[in-house]
């Protein structure tokens, strides 16, 4: 039969390999295909709509606060990247080179651009005299590459698509108080926009970005207990602009180092998405950023009436959400569990029994509740359950981690809650990078950030037992 030719195949259960039923759900519900080339992911249209969406919405936001977009060349003269010796040193590792140009070996090498503070730096070396310049408030989305040893689809894949945002202030005030508003765009863009409950907090100094003074993170907890790092911003003083003559003239006439800041959102994120709502039959997408929020499911469409009804609802629908018909000759069977894979917000039955009614079915994806509703209420029950699916993705992805978070004062106990548990653990840290080192090595956490909102769960450091510094989240990550 037409609507039997092909059958949506079961997925890897997550409990019994995560890792593989990862890999299932980006292939299966069409996010990713592999290249020939190692490491590098194809980006199909039902993922890149994924990341469409979410550039609207940080973009939109972006441009709100004064930022403003521009394109940076994808190549970095080793010259330049040499400028600033601890940004170099971070990231020579996973450079790619380019040695020739057609059939001639290049004079001076050039960089395959793994991130774009030194041309950035470079450009604002031109473009800064006077104080009467800043803030330069500049970003830009682009692809970058890292030269990753194992890569998984959108986790870690050598090239990666992504914005950076690099922007100079007159002092080191502003520079700060910039780290901390981006920061709290991307915390938020995730709690609202994403549904996924995240901490915020500053790296530790072996952590921290090359050439930063401080880097800001938030760290999402995955379905599994690990830990993601979601997005980052960081402040460099004046550290970069020292380093590539960006000087200004003050409000008092005398010249002064500009104080810069840069922050990041990568396709990382859509890892993320999948890693904390995701279930057997697939993903589960938070509608804000859903391609598809709703899709009609015609019940019996070779009956007089169905496909017309269901173009009409379609039509209806079509300003108030992101909506879709599967007209195709399909089972209805079928349909659900491909739509179910796919993550679709909400599926809307309709047949010949639901129209004698004026009624439809509506079943929700994250928790696959069937609610009967009159045609007439549509265009008002739509959004409240597209809320409803959104407050119902958060409220879960928050009791995991609730339930998933312990609290360690002494490296016993820390060892054995990382033996037995997967999940955040709260313990209070010395400062030293030896202890950390050493928690890595015994208990195999690293440390994902002092949050920014401290507790004392006890006096002294969890290793060593001399006097606390600060509390810090440990965790495994991806
Ligand atoms: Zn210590």
């Amino acid at each position: 039969m037409a609507d039997q030719k092909k059958m949506v195949e079961a997925i890897t259960s997550m409990d019994e390999d995560f890792a593989k039923w990862y890999t299932d759900v980006v292939k299966k519900a069409e996010l990713v295909d592999y290249s020939s080339v190692r490491g590098c992911m194809i980006l199909r249209p039902y993922g890149y709509a994924i990341w469409e969406n979410i550039q609207k919405i940080l973009d939109t936001r972006f441009k709100e606060l004064g930022h403003e977009n521009v394109a940076m060349p994808m190549f970095i003269p080793e010259s330049l990247l040499q400028k600033e010796k601890d940004h170099v040193e971070g990231f020579a590792p996973e450079v790619a080179w380019v040695t020739y140009g057609g059939s001639e070996k290049l004079t001076e090498r050039l960089c395959v651009r793994p991130t774009s503070e030194t041309l950035f730096c470079e450009h604002y070396a031109h473009i800064i005299h006077s104080y009467r310049d800043l803030p330069k408030l500049y970003n830009q989305w682009c692809s970058v590459v890292r030269w990753e040893k194992t890569t998984r689809p959108f986790l870690r894949t050598m090239e990666f698509w992504w914005q950076e945002g690099h922007t100079m202030h007159e002092t080191a005030e502003e520079a700060i108080a910039e780290t901390e508003q981006m920061l709290n765009v991307y915390a938020d863009f995730c709690e609202d926009s994403l549904a996924i409950p995240v901490l915020k907090g500053r790296k530790t100094e072996k952590e921290k970005f090359a050439g930063a003074e401080a880097t800001y993170t938030i760290e999402a907890m995955m379905h599994d207990g690990k830990a993601l790092q979601s997005g980052t911003s960081h402040y460099f003083g004046d550290g970069f602009a020292k380093a590539f003559d960006i000087t200004f003239q003050g409000r008092d006439n005398k010249p002064a180092y500009p104080h810069q800041t840069s922050w990041g959102m990568s396709t990382r994120i859509i890892g993320a998405i999948i890693m904390t709502h995701g279930d057997d039959n697939g993903l589960v997408l938070p509608p804000a950023i859903a391609p598809i929020q709703v899709v009609i499911v015609p019940i019996a469409q070779h009956k007089p009436g169905v496909l017309d009804k269901a173009a009409e609802l379609k039509a209806r629908l079509k300003g108030i959400c992101r909506v879709k018909v599967d007209d195709t000759d399909n089972s209805p069977g079928w349909k659900f569990a491909e739509y179910e894979m796919k993550g679709v917000p909400l599926r809307l039955e309709i047949g010949p029994k639901d129209m004698e009614q004026n009624q439809c079915v509506l079943v929700r994806r994250d928790n696959r509740e069937k609610i009967i509703v009159s045609l007439d209420e549509l265009e008002t029950k739509i959004p409240q359950l597209l809320q409803a699916v959104h407050d119902g993705l958060y409220e879960k992805a928050r009791q995991n981690r609730e339930n998933r978070t312990k609290t360690a004062t002494n490296m016993e106990e820390l060892k054995k809650l990382a033996e037995e548990n997967s999940g955040f653990f709260k313990a209070m840290w010395c400062g030293d990078l030896e202890c950390e080192e050493k928690i890595k090595e015994e208990a195999g956490l690293s440390s994902r950030c002092m949050p920014f909102e401290q507790e004392k769960v006890s006096d002294v450091c969890v290793c060593c037992g001399k006097p606390a510094k600060s509390m810090v989240v440990w965790g495994k990550a991806y």
